[in-house]
């Protein structure tokens, strides 16, 4: 399943992206984003989904 960032959800803290920086990126807009072609696979993913602190992000 598809990896997806709630933007309503995600206040732009930039966890994600410090933990899985292959995959999350904060954008112009200040909240977390997908990578175009990232491996949603990799290990750090599921960290980044633990560790966010709003729950934002799900597959
Ligand atoms: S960890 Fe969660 S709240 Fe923080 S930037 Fe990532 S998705 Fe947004």
């Amino acid at each position: 399943m598809a990896i997806k960032v709630d933007q309503d959800l995600c206040t732009g803290c930039g966890l994600c992206a410090q933990v899985c920086p292959d995959v999350f990126e904060i954008g112009d807009d200040g909240y977390s984003h997908m990578i175009e072609g990232a491996d949603q696979s990799l290990p750090c993913v599921d960290e980044a989904i633990d560790q966010c602190p709003v729950g934002a992000i799900s597959r």
